[in-house]
């Protein structure tokens, strides 16, 4: 029987990332997969949901051309079958780009499905091998529940989108999370009849209640938005779907499924290995991804079940290659941070409100609207609303959640200066040209120092101050 110092379970994201640092220790090797490669990002994640995106928005942007005497946007029309495959175009090209690196370790790379049969062996596609240490990165998939199967002619998961050559004319959104929402809303903004339903009010993870209304209110206007769930209850003589949503009927042409993503740990021969599971999942090490009941084999990436997104794998999938063939080390997560790529953007960064109010912390909350905010107007994108938080006793940035113009910019400056440990007060030191979006994070930044314990107004260093850093 082979015996290999690591066997790496997955070749997305984590499994690609910690092959990387296995090959600097040990030839010995190899990276199973037996699905297609090139990432679930790739794929059918981050890439092509962000190119249909980028074309809806595109084609959105008639609606405000006439205003700056820019005419004959009403002529404007969209070939969809043509937008698909421009989708699917790019996000050929983000796959190649992913699988050139490949054939220069293409010996190490076995495509079959791989089966734990105890702690040490695994069963790949048919051929035991023993391996001393083994990274788990297999990744999740879209959920389907069990009731709904009955009507999977008319689902529609993010692994099937992106390969329709047709559009639905009318859609149901189920789920408004992350991925529910950039698809609902560039759907609706491609000229598709759009019902978009989810359960709660978190529209993209934002758990601040006056953010929460606004969102849902400004994005209403768009499209329908319901947040207490959906039914599917049958299919009516035309063939179309028909689903329940606060007590109404609608009649839709297919539903998009968007509603979680499932490990894929199910179906690995966990069973054989005599763990504790909690909800399918072994008890792992946040900080060093190995299993607690069974050291040298780790789990990383959407597998965990935790941060479902690609910088976190790639972070994981470093810390298990890394601690597989080094003396194991513990490391420190980066502020956390989460984007929708809504229209404004959606963004959480750092903790959230619900967990503040939660741990009972002491802190305050600085505000800003973007309507009448200088830049928002220019742009002629006056929605938004930011929301910082702070601890009240040092200053200290804990986190935020926005829905703002350049949304996805203003959460990395957040987010880094979290990772730097700076205070509200230290932010406000930072350069802020005129006229930007980043503006109205120095009104909120300013609006949450002005309920510091001790508040220093001082925005420029005096020639005696010591340096932040
Ligand atoms: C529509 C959509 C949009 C997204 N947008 C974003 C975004 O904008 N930003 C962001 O950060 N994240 C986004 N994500 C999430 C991001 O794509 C994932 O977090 C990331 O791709 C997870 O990487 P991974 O390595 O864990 O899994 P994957 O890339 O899925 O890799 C897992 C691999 O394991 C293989 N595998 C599974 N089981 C076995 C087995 N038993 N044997 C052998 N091989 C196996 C699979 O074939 C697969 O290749 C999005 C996801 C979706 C679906």
């Amino acid at each position: 029987m082979k015996e290999y110092d690591v066997v790496i379970i997955g070749a997305g994201t984590a499994g690609l990332t910690a092959r990387k640092e296995v090959e600097k220790k040990t030839q010995n090797y190899i990276v199973v997969d037996d699905g297609p490669l090139g990432t679930t990002c790739a794929r059918v994640g981050c890439m092509p949901s962000k190119v249909l995106i980028q074309a809806a928005n595109d084609y959105h942007r008639r609606f405000s051309l006439e205003q700056q005497g820019i005419h004959g946007s009403s002529k404007l029309s969209i070939n969809l079958e043509e937008t698909m495959d421009h989708v699917r175009s790019l996000r050929d090209r983000f796959v190649r780009g992913v699988e050139s690196s490949m054939p220069a370790w293409s010996e190490k790379l076995v495509q079959k499905r791989a089966k734990f049969v105890d702690a040490h062996t695994l069963d790949i596609g048919g051929e035991l091998v023993k391996a001393k240490k083994i990274i788990i990165a297999t990744g999740s998939r879209p959920v389907i529940p069990g009731p709904w199967n009955e009507f999977k002619e008319h689902l529609i998961t993010t692994d099937q989108f992106f390969e329709l050559d047709k559009l639905p004319e009318k859609v149901a959104v189920i789920g408004l999370g992350v991925i529910g929402l950039e698809i609902g809303q560039a759907l609706n903004r491609l000229g598709v009849d759009v019902l978009a339903a989810g359960l709660g009010r978190e529209l993209g993870g934002v758990t601040e209640p006056e953010l929460q209304d606004y969102i849902i209110e400004t994005l209403s206007k768009e499209m329908p938005i319901y947040t207490n769930g959906a039914n599917l209850k049958g299919i009516n003589p035309e063939g179309k779907l028909i689903i329940e949503v606060d007590g109404n009927e609608f009649i839709v042409d297919k539903a998009i499924a968007a509603v979680g993503r499932r490990p894929n740990i199910d179906n690995i021969g966990l069973e054989n290995l005599d763990l504790e599971l909690n909800r399918g999942i072994p008890k792992f090490s946040s900080n060093s991804f190995f299993l607690e009941e069974a050291n040298h084999i780790f789990l990383v990436g959407d597998v965990t079940g935790e941060r479902s997104l690609l910088h976190e794998a790639a972070d994981e999938g470093f810390i298990a290659g890394f601690n597989a063939v080094n003396p194991v080390n513990c490391f420190k997560h980066r502020p956390s941070l989460g984007i929708t790529f809504s229209d404004p953007n959606i963004a959480t960064i750092g903790q959230r409100h619900s967990n503040l109010i939660e741990s009972k912390a002491e802190f305050v909350t600085g505000m800003v609207s973007f309507e009448g905010q200088g830049r928002s107007i220019v742009k002629l994108k006056e929605k938004g609303m930011l929301k910082l938080f702070a601890c009240k006793n040092t200053g200290k940035i804990l986190g935020a959640e926005l829905f703002a113009p350049d949304g996805e910019h203003l959460a990395h400056l957040i987010a880094w200066g979290m990772a730097m440990n700076l205070t509200v007060e230290e932010m406000l030191t930072m350069p802020f040209y005129h006229p930007v979006i980043e503006e109205g994070l120095r009104t909120a930044l300013r609006d949450a120092r002005n309920h510091l314990e001790n508040p220093s107004h001082m925005e420029l260093f005096r020639c005696q101050d010591t340096p932040i850093r």
